[in-house]
């Protein structure tokens, strides 16, 4: 079915990024595989092309595009390339910038935002901590004023606890780190911080060994009393949990447009598979039960996509709510996984084989069930929403 959300703008863009992945970043598909980590030579051709800046205003040295749909054309051109690179730079340019943009004094928009349009600061964003994710209300980190301080006055914060499974985590240069600071408050007790590389307490452990998306850099985070002052506080005191939530259907919608786009290209190509691989003298895609699978698989993407298309227009017009960002990232997820498994069967033996693009996809796919807010997360947020 054709789509018609984009215009000719988009598909230009969409030209320069595709270019970008065939000339960049395929040919370091498999070093970025043994560094386990996206180098950073690569942050900064991206970011040379404007790709990493499409929401931060022209001011600050972004491309102030003020429409998200350069922003989804971006996250399905990374993921047909590569799962992790569109997690990575995901995180980078679409999920970090809006805290920035949008809760950021004037000091701090100029002192981090041309750094990230350019690739040049890598941003990273942590919430999950070791004892639990998805009840992010709960969260342990602290940071509690230091010395005297009086209410109305300026002072230091001190950082403390570690944060796991964060993305870009090794290599960030600045990360937005959610802690509490009033343990009586629950989630109205909880306010952001940006945490900068070489602050004396703050350290990461190693990169973190993955089933899938090796390329991408994920880590622990230790804060051992990191001094941060006002000027590190993104958004008001006791406002950081609202903060996220405002902000998770952007990070859920990028997520679904990520999901489809890349079982898309990987189904794209199995069929392919399955038209010059024989057995018993014919194509393998000519057998009725193979034809048949492709049609179901087939289906599922364009009716996935239907749904995400929607949510990318609403979102662009500023009227996504949470809960349908909700469905169509559970969905989605859900979706991609499905007909990866089948295109893996569709594959034979080589669906296995890690040589095999649709073999490490399948691996990269699983997380998307289980980060940005699990499947069963995302169904409580739809099943509350019923009333249930
Ligand atoms: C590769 C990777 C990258 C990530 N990147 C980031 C990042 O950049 N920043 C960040 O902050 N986090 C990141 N995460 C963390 C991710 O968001 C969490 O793993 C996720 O939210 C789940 O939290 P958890 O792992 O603590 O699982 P838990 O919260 O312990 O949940 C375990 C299981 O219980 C289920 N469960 C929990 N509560 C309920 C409930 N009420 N009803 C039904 N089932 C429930 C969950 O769905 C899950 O299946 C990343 C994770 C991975 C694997």
């Amino acid at each position: 079915m054709p789509r018609n959300i984009y215009d000719e703008d988009h598909e230009a863009f969409r030209d320069s990024v595709r270019e970008f992945c065939q000339r960049v970043l395929l040919p370091r598909t498999e070093q970025m595989l043994q560094g386990k980590v996206i180098d950073r030579d690569l942050w900064l051709e991206a970011g040379k092309m404007g790709f990493l800046g499409l929401e931060i205003p022209e001011e600050y040295g972004g491309a102030g595009a003020e429409d998200y749909r350069f922003n989804a054309i971006g996250a399905e051109e990374w993921s047909r390339v590569n799962a992790a690179v569109s997690s990575c730079f995901g995180i980078h340019s679409d999920v970090c910038p809006p805290y920035i943009v949008d809760l950021g004094t004037q000091e701090q928009k100029q002192r981090w935002l041309p750094g990230m349009a350019s690739g040049e600061l890598i941003c990273g964003i942590a919430m999950t901590e070791p004892g639990g994710g998805s009840d992010l209300a709960a969260l342990r980190t602290t940071a509690v004023r230091d010395g005297d301080w009086a209410p109305g006055e300026e002072g230091d914060w001190i950082l403390n606890g570690s944060k796991t499974f964060i993305t870009n985590g090794y290599q960030a240069d600045l990360v937005i780190v959610a802690a509490r600071t009033d343990p009586s408050k629950g989630a109205k007790g909880i306010t952001l911080f940006m945490v900068e590389a070489g602050m004396p307490g703050f350290t990461r452990g190693r990169k973190l060994d993955k089933v899938g998306q090796e390329e991408s850099d994920t880590a622990e985070l230790f804060f051992d009393n990191v001094r941060l002052s006002d000027a590190q506080r993104i958004g008001e005191e006791g406002r950081g949990f609202i903060a996220m939530m405002e902000r998770l259907p952007q990070e859920r919608v990028g997520a679904a447009v990520s999901n489809v786009a890349h079982a898309k290209q990987i189904l794209t190509e199995t069929i392919e598979y399955t038209k010059t691989r024989k057995a018993f003298g014919s194509a393998i895609g000519s057998f009725q039960h193979n034809k048949f699978k492709i049609a179901e698989l087939v289906t599922a993407i364009e009716v996935a996509e239907a749904y995400v298309d929607d949510c990318i227009e609403a979102h662009t017009q500023g009227r996504l709510t949470a809960v349908d960002a909700a469905k169509a990232k559970w969905w989605s997820a859900q979706v991609q996984n499905d007909v990866l498994d089948e295109c893996v069967q569709l594959h034979g033996g080589y669906g296995f084989m890690n040589e095999y693009r649709v073999a490490r996809a399948w691996r990269d796919a699983r997380v998307t069930k289980i980060w940005a807010g699990s499947n069963e997360i995302m169904k409580e947020l739809i099943g509350r929403d019923l009333g249930l």
